[in-house]
């Protein structure tokens, strides 16, 4: 197998004008076009894998051998605000354009006329094929006209109800008004941050994250905090109510009509996980056994408030445990993240991971001072194996106007086979992380805190599955799995950075060259130890109330079934206005998929045993998670493939260890 390079040439999209993107993208929507009429053209009898299943797949990838004529990354991260634009306004309309072309009758009815039986496949082959075959099945192309019909009117309303919930959620601006003094405890940057009201001169607090999250947990008024918080529990108001119900009654209702039970199998049946049962047994005992350790970090909590207020068995309340754990824990542990940031200084920590990762993985990753790509703070990397060129990682560091403002990985051009079914020629993978760290200042480096260099570990995870792929199709490359297994290799990186003796080795103080104190790693040792049950076990519990509301039963007050859930694993009382299921955004895009948070994170400390058994740099294990999970993308089952790293079924006996359960 040769891996073809990529040079300047793949990635002249970078200068495209408006007219230049637009351009190319309806080559590729023509190019598409044409392909798929070919895929109709064939007579039955001469179907086969190759000109049915595959051509699908590569309808609209071009011959000139470029084989990603662009990213849309570029439309996050130019500076340039026309590409920008132009770039999404395009891109939205082709992509509306291709679903109409995919969902065509006479493909479906090419797709119904190819035997699988006729052909011996390989797991990839009938992977894709499966896929191909579970995308008409959800979409319901083998029901009745009629039936389609209800089932388009059933999407169409989900549609409409779902952007009323969000706009319901954005529209929510009630406020409260603080004065000075109410802001005690807060920050000056904060408070310096805040917007005045015109009438009475006085400080606007609203409940969006940036502002209400600080408020909580440091705002010194009792009052205010639970002012603020009772409007925020009112966030989506009752009409969202109304139309969660209305949502969960249409879901099961699209499940039922394509023959699942409810709408959780529905969503879950060709997913990692396969069935929501699988995924209750494993959540629910782990609740159950995490349950005790949250109780007890919550009752340090409340014998700290009872300490400071002097009355015997106070407890804390929803509106003031997030306060009393932020000073608990200043307290107690007193980590000071600007002094902590100090040790972890951007091109130290990226040199660190480089070769902790290369050495684990037998690559290096040296410095491309070749490619000019979109701007000039970008880091460009080789990944280099034998010699070799196997990959491009790009980074994108500083914040920039107009950039993408989160964290995120971004595979950009996928690793799979330019000839298949000859399998001589691969693509080279290429991917991007974006991040917004602090650009170093006035002779100073780039500092970063303790979660933001969590955060690069979790990126680099997902970057180095694009990278490592070695899948045969490109649909099936790098990350691009079940939806439930996605977050593993990410959240598995992020335990490098976790363990302590790493985390030492990682750090050095930027002026001093000293590695963390023994004093500052116990302090994050026990703060661990103390809080992360409760860290995981609200996620979690989501999870299980998230599949409940799409398991089919009528629930006549959802709220009080979210407060069922909550006292069930032992959580304090929301505010007695709360409108919980309301505000909880993720029920429009995350139907009934909040649970896969928890599961692959479960899996990836199922992973990581493996390395604390025999060596957290072992080598032979780094190859045996590159060729056995990493390379593998969705190219097979996932579940089937961890178990072939595991020796065994994976499990959550790691999980709960790390969390200080031991049975
Ligand atoms: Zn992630």
């Amino acid at each position: 197998m040769k891996i073809i390079p990529k040079t300047q040439k793949d990635f002249e999209w970078i200068n495209w004008s408006p007219e230049d993107i637009k351009k190319n993208l309806e080559m590729v929507f023509e190019k598409t076009k044409q392909d798929l009429e070919k895929i109709k053209s064939i007579p039955k009898k001469d179907r086969n894998f190759l000109n049915t299943i595959y051509a699908y797949e590569k309808a609209g990838q071009l011959d000139s051998g470029i084989d990603s004529i662009f990213a849309e990354v570029l439309f996050y991260v130019s500076s340039n605000k026309e590409q920008r634009e132009a770039g999404k306004k395009y891109f939205t309309e082709i992509s509306e354009k291709m679903t109409d072309l995919i969902y065509d009758k006479d493909l479906y009815r090419a797709f119904k006329e190819y035997n699988p039986k006729k052909e011996k496949l390989s797991t990839a082959e009938k992977e894709l094929y499966r896929d191909q075959n579970d995308f008409y099945k959800k979409a319901g192309f083998q029901l009745s006209e009629e039936k389609q019909k209800e089932l388009k009117n059933i999407i169409k309303e989900q549609i409409s109800l779902g952007s009323k919930f969000s706009s319901n959620l954005n529209n929510f601006k009630k406020q409260i008004l603080c004065t000075e003094k109410d802001l005690d405890g807060l920050s000056s940057e904060y408070v310096n941050s805040l917007h005045k009201d015109e009438k009475t001169g006085k400080y606007i607090v609203d409940t969006s994250y940036p502002v209400y999250r600080p408020f909580m947990r440091f705002a010194k008024s009792d009052k205010k905090r639970k002012e603020l918080a009772d409007l925020n529990s009112l966030k989506g108001g009752k009409e969202n109510i109304k139309i969660l119900e209305k949502l969960f009654e249409l879901r099961n209702k699209q499940a039922k009509i394509l023959g699942y039970k409810n709408y959780s199998e529905f969503v879950l049946s060709d997913r990692m996980s396969k069935s929501p049962q699988n995924v209750r047994i494993i959540l629910e005992e782990s609740l159950k056994k995490i349950k005790p350790k949250y109780l007890e970090s919550e009752k340090l909590i409340d014998s700290y408030k009872a300490s400071i207020t002097g009355k015997k068995g106070d407890k804390t309340t929803y509106y003031d445990a997030s306060y009393y754990s932020e000073l608990y824990k200043k307290e107690k542990y007193n980590l000071d993240d600007q002094k902590i940031k100090e040790y972890f200084e951007l091109n130290h920590v990226l040199d660190q991971m480089f070769n902790m990762f290369g050495s684990l993985f037998s690559i290096s990753f040296l410095q491309n001072k070749e490619l000019k790509l979109w701007h000039e703070d970008l880091m460009i990397y080789d990944l280099v194996e034998k010699n070799k060129k196997i990959g491009i990682l790009i980074l994108d560091m500083f914040p920039r106007d107009g950039k993408y403002s989160h964290m995120c990985s971004w595979g950009i051009m996928p690793g799979y086979y330019l000839d298949y079914p000859k399998n001589k020629n691969y693509a080279m993978p290429v991917s991007t992380i974006i991040g917004n760290f602090p650009k170093g200042q006035n002779g100073n480096p780039s500092l970063l805190s303790r979660d933001e260099v969590r955060t690069l570990f979790h990126e680099f995870g997902h970057s180095c599955h694009s990278l490592l792929t070695r899948a045969t199709f490109e649909s099936q490359s790098g990350t691009d799995t079940d939806f439930d297994f996605v977050e593993t290799p990410s959240q598995l990186f992020e335990n490098w950075f976790n363990d302590l003796g790493l985390m030492k080795k990682i750090s050095k103080h930027y002026k001093t060259g000293e590695s963390v104190s023994e004093e500052i790693v116990g302090s994050i040792k026990s703060l661990r130890e103390d809080f992360n049950a409760e860290k995981y076990h609200y996620t979690m519990l989501l999870g299980v109330l998230d599949l409940d509301y799409h398991y089919g039963k009528k629930i006549k007050d959802l709220m009080g079934y979210a407060k069922k859930i909550f006292k069930k694993y032992g959580m304090r009382d929301s505010s007695p206005k709360s409108l919980f299921p309301a505000s909880w955004g993720h029920m429009v895009g995350y139907a009934s998929s909040y649970y896969a948070y928890s599961i692959s994170l479960i899996y990836s400390y199922d992973i990581f045993s493996r390395f604390e058994e025999s060596g957290l740099l072992n080598k032979k294990v780094g190859k045996e998670l590159r060729d056995k999970v990493l390379s593998k993308g969705g190219s097979m089952d996932e579940f089937e493939y961890m178990k072939d790293f595991l020796g065994r079924k994976p499990n959550n006996k790691a999980f709960l260890k790390a969390l200080g359960i031991k049975k």
